[in-house]
């Protein structure tokens, strides 16, 4: 790839694509996928070479999906060992604790990463863990958490991360869901302040799992827990084990991990990522979307429980030899101002959150940022949901000084990596869209009913996906039919995202919000995204979220939950200066039916507001909310439903 001017707002060191390069790969990578993955598979170290590249076929019942089939490697040595002799003593991992006053950060280099990834790899073998087994990591953001990734992958058993925020019960429905043979946990996880008591809730899902697992206890507080036949002490046994060993030998397509999605639409799946593909795609991404050049500290915000976290803040940024930041809090503690003191104090260069906390941020205001020195930040990163066009120029100038480009990220936990983003220097971009597809990725616009292809440009539908991409998902863990049925069952021969999108006159790509979440207003179908931008644009409102209720006129209405501002009081006027307000910005076809004021949103742990909870709201049918398993707050459900605007 060559160096030239950056094409839209200045990076400051030439990016790895420019504009021209961009569209050249992009052909390439889509009309010939074998030479193109042959020769960016290199960019790993493979054990056993690969000769076959790309073997998949999207056909109806014969959903078969492999990469570098034949090539064996292991993705633990990949992130740690070849780095070693050139860059042993440098920081591989800045850990970043909850509370700041208390506690110092920690800079983990790769030989330090090496040793305790070694050691911990010991002590699951001795604890009977074997290649293919299945471990559960359920554990706060600390080192221990990459550590226990990277072991499992050394001795090729495979893991499942369970976010510290959820239930014994979210805990034991995975445990069994994978048959996991042991459950990596700590005594306590802090976050914002207040403690989680893991071990406990470790118990208790164990009250509901097979005999015979084993429990292997980090000391993260050093807080009191019970203690039981079946758990082992972490740091004692890490203490005493051997710092040598060797990396077991994986096939490319060996599982590497399981995941659930977040369980915005539903039931959560059991996503299932396999070595090779996933290990190129992560670190390929991560290079060139972020524009990661060597010495880069680099700063995902996400946690490891999400797949944004396993590919963004440890696969991809160590299988690139990168700093990468983890961080145990959150961003409104001790103050709003964290996430920049963060940035400040290690000198990010490029930062990597979600649109919830840019919303939540931006309502907190700009003096929180202005505070820190950000001068070292060359790219921002957006992902997990729209950003608004009102929360991305707060984030271009506030956070970025209008110097930082902003990659808006779509992709899924399905993806295993980046699928639709602009490219920093080679994409001139557009607030709110995702603009082009990632090299590889062949995205296509479907008529939802029909399953036509719509061609062209200026048009909307439902988003699919062509043909294979390496980081692909290739199973729902012991459920393929399940696996056929949600992606491939809708429209033949697509992968089907789940999303709506509109390509616009220029070919760039907006998503518009999940398809389940159109609404239809007398004919006329309308994403949800496009109405909460509207609505998260007027000066009083900080977050919104929309969804449709039965209408006897309109077949559906508009249904808008509105947060206000800090300070902003509810009141008839405002309702009203909010109808005409979208109105005006969109159209009369838009304006809220009802809007109803609420205090907070339901939200996924992963900060995703969830739509499907506020559709049964709205449609006065509270009785049946499904799985609020996946909820951050459960308490917001209550008052919403108690000041539910549509009363039969
Ligand atoms: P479930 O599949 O269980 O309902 P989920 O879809 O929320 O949960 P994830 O895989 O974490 O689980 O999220 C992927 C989804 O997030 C995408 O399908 C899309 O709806 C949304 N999303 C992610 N990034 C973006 C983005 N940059 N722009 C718009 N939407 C995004
Ligand atoms: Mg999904």
């Amino acid at each position: 790839m060559t160096t030239q001017t950056p094409s839209t707002q200045d990076v400051q060191k030439s990016p790895h694509v420019t504009a021209d390069d961009y569209a050249r790969l992009y052909a390439a990578s889509v009309n010939d996928p074998d030479t193109f993955w042959a020769e960016h598979g290199q960019r790993i170290d493979w054990i056993k070479p690969f000769t076959k590249v790309k073997n998949t076929s999207f056909t109806p019942g014969n959903i078969d999906i492999r990469w570098f089939e034949d090539g064996a490697l292991n993705v633990s040595a990949n992130c740690i060992d070849r780095h070693l002799a050139e860059r042993g003593n440098q920081t591989a991992i800045i850990w970043e604790p909850d509370d700041p006053t208390k506690e110092d950060a920690q800079h983990i280099t790769y030989a330090d990463l090496h040793r305790s990834v070694s050691k911990m790899a010991n002590v699951l073998k001795d604890l009977g863990v074997a290649r293919g087994d299945r471990v559960i990591i359920y554990l706060p953001m600390i080192p221990e958490a990459a550590y226990a990734m990277l072991a499992c992958t050394r001795i090729g058993a495979i893991h499942s991360i369970v976010f510290a925020g959820f239930s014994p019960d979210a805990l034991g429905a995975r445990i069994n869901g994978c048959d996991a043979k042991v459950v990596i946990t700590a005594d306590y996880a802090p976050r914002g302040g207040r403690e989680t008591p893991l071990k406990s809730n470790t118990d208790t899902a164990l009250l509901h799992c097979k005999e015979g697992l084993k429990c292997l206890v980090v000391k993260r507080t050093g807080g009191q827990t019970t203690w039981t036949d079946r758990d082992y002490d972490c740091n004692a046994l890490m203490a005493e084990a051997s710092d040598d060993c060797p990396p077991q030998e994986m096939n490319a397509e060996d599982p590497l991990f399981i995941l659930y999605t977040s369980g915005s639409t539903g039931q959560p799946k059991g996503v299932v990522h396999t070595t090779g593909g996933y290990l190129v795609y992560a670190a390929m991404t991560h290079e060139i979307v972020f524009d990661y050049h060597e010495g880069d500290v680099f700063w995902c915000t996400a946690d490891v429980g999400w797949v944004t976290g396993h590919s963004y803040i440890v696969y991809g940024p160590l299988a690139n030899g990168a700093t990468t930041i983890m961080f145990e809090g959150v961003p409104t503690f001790p103050d709003a101002g964290r996430f920049w003191e963060v940035c400040a104090k290690h000198k990010v260069n490029q930062f990597y959150t979600a649109p919830t906390a840019i919303r939540a941020l931006m309502g907190a205001g700009k003096e929180w940022v202005e505070k820190h020195d950000l001068s070292d930040l060359r790219v921002l990163g957006s992902v997990g949901e729209p950003i608004n066009p009102e929360a991305w120029n707060w984030y271009n100038e506030v956070v970025g000084k209008g110097n930082c480009p902003i990659v808006d990220t779509f992709w899924q936990t399905e993806t295993g990596g980046h699928m639709l983003t602009p490219l920093p220097g080679a994409t001139k971009l557009k607030p709110g869209a995702a603009q082009q597809p990632f090299f590889g990725v062949h995205p296509v616009v479907l008529e939802p009913t029909s399953g036509e292809v719509v061609e062209g440009n200026g048009v909307e539908g439902v988003l699919c996906i062509a043909d294979s991409w390496p980081g692909q998902m290739r199973t729902v863990w012991g459920d393929h039919e399940r696996f056929e049925k949600t992606y491939f069952g809708d429209y033949k021969g697509y992968y089907f995202s789940g999303d709506g999108c509109r390509r616009d006159e220029d070919g760039d790509y907006w998503i518009t919000g999940r398809v389940d979440d159109v609404i239809n207003v007398s004919g006329h179908r309308m994403g949800t995204a496009e109405v909460e931008s509207a609505l998260v644009a007027h000066a009083k409102v900080a977050e919104s979220a929309v969804v449709g209720y039965p209408h006897d006129v309109k077949g559906q209405g508009i249904y808008a939950y509105v947060t206000l501002m800090n300070g902003e009081e509810p009141s008839d006027a405002l309702r009203k200066e909010l109808e005409v307000w979208v109105r005006t910005e969109i159209g009369p076809i838009a304006k809220p039916d009802l809007i109803q004021w609420a205090p907070g949103l339901p939200k996924t742990r992963s900060g995703k507001i969830m739509r499907r909870i506020l559709r049964k709201i709205a449609e006065d049918d509270f009785g049946a909310l499904g799985d609020t398993s996946t909820l951050a707050d459960p308490s917001v459900v209550d008052d919403l439903i108690a000041n539910r605007m549509n009363r039969a």
